[in-house]
């Protein structure tokens, strides 16, 4: 297992963690196992949050008697100081602990929730204040969608860590210039969703599935994530041992894929024909169709900027309109020369896209 720095906090977490959210899932003695496996097997960063049910009181059954052995990362929803200080409180007594390693403000995914967590009297203040007291060591925070509010909260400086979703197919679009950013200020790296809520797995039956040893597009959506050297520590969600000891041996092989295996996983992706999170369909990273193009149209991001104005919240669907606006090309300058569709490896039907994007944003 690789461990990694994470960012400023100066931990050495383990470059493959533990993502709880789907402990609800499980009964208590399969947690435990796939817990104590995963320390077993050099798995050392825990992520949980107060909002993922009994994963709290799962993990305290299962692992605090190895409390020294791992770092453990829980959330607060709640916005106010005295909410989340009575958040942190529960957190402590289900995990049957002392402190808290990374104290997580959870899911701050728009200007006016970065406002009330900032402001005084919200949940920032409780953070500091338990820090101070020896509750918490670390500060930090998961964000989704909203790139500028991302920006402001790892410009703030008060984040030490930041928890944010991403995947091969650059869901969330954070590869381009958060991660950077967030890097450039020395932050904990963490990624959830390495699997794009669990879509970027093979078609294999239950039985295939336990029958591999592991699943190639897993395996290589997991090694594309881990061989950022951005990156402290991607926590996968985990169910069971089976799950943990497949994530686990991406720990040991953390080198970049090749072109020709990249080339090769993004085919094997394209051929599932899946929509994946907020309907996207274009997989983003492999551009094949953007080299053909004559008009020089940038085709994934006019993808990216339908999914941005049709799917996100409301108060977030006008990332889209800025996004488009900010091509040089836009759509309508398509002459339906059908070059980008012999290279598109999810089949997309990318004229009938450059028209309803046209349209949409005139
Ligand atoms: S069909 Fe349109 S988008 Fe596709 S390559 Fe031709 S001009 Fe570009
Ligand atoms: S349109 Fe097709 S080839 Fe172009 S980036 Fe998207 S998936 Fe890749």
């Amino acid at each position: 297992m690789e461990y990694r720095r994470l960012g400023r906090t100066e931990l050495n977490v383990s470059v493959i963690g533990f993502g709880t959210i789907k402990f609800p899932q499980v009964d208590a003695d399969e947690a435990n196992r796939a817990l104590n496996r995963a320390l077993d097997l050099g798995i050392n960063y825990i992520d949980t949050a107060r909002a993922y049910q009994d994963s709290e009181s799962k993990i305290g059954a299962a692992i605090k008697d190895r409390r020294d052995e791992y770092i453990i990362a829980t959330k607060s929803v709640t916005r106010d100081a005295a909410g989340a200080r009575k958040d942190l409180e529960t957190s402590l007594n289900e995990l049957g602990i002392e402190y808290v390693d990374v104290w997580k403000i959870h899911s701050v995914s728009d200007g006016d929730m970065f406002k009330q967590v900032m402001a005084p009297g919200g949940s920032l203040s409780a953070a500091k204040k338990a820090r101070a007291e020896g509750k918490i060591n670390h500060i930090g925070l998961s964000m989704h969608r909203d790139l500028k509010t991302m920006k402001a909260a790892i410009n703030s400086d008060e984040f030490e860590v930041i928890l944010l979703p991403h995947s091969i197919i650059n869901q969330e679009g954070v590869e381009d210039e958060v991660i950077p950013m967030a890097k450039e200020h020395d932050m904990g790296i963490v990624i959830m969703k390495p699997f794009s809520d669990g879509l970027l797995i093979s078609n294999m039956s239950a039985e295939e599935r336990q029958r591999a040893d592991y699943d190639p597009i897993a395996r290589g959506s997991l090694r594309f994530v881990a061989s950022n050297e951005a990156i402290s520590v991607v926590i996968p969600g985990m169910r069971n041992v089976k799950e943990v000891e497949e994530n686990v041996a991406v720990g040991n092989m953390t080198e970049p894929l090749n072109d020709e295996e990249l080339k090769e996983l993004l085919a094997e992706i394209g051929k599932l024909g899946r929509e994946f999170r907020y309907g996207q369909t274009c997989l983003m990273r492999c551009k094949y169709c953007e080299d053909v193009c004559p008009e020089n149209i940038e085709i994934s991001k006019v993808y990216r900027a339908v999914v941005m104005a049709t799917s996100y919240p409301n108060n977030l669907k006008s990332m889209g309109a800025e996004l488009y606006n900010s091509l040089d090309v836009k759509p309508s300058a398509c002459t339906e020369c059908q070059k980008c569709l012999d290279v598109c490896i999810a089949n997309l039907s990318i004229i009938e896209r450059m028209k309803d994007a046209a349209s949409m944003f005139s």
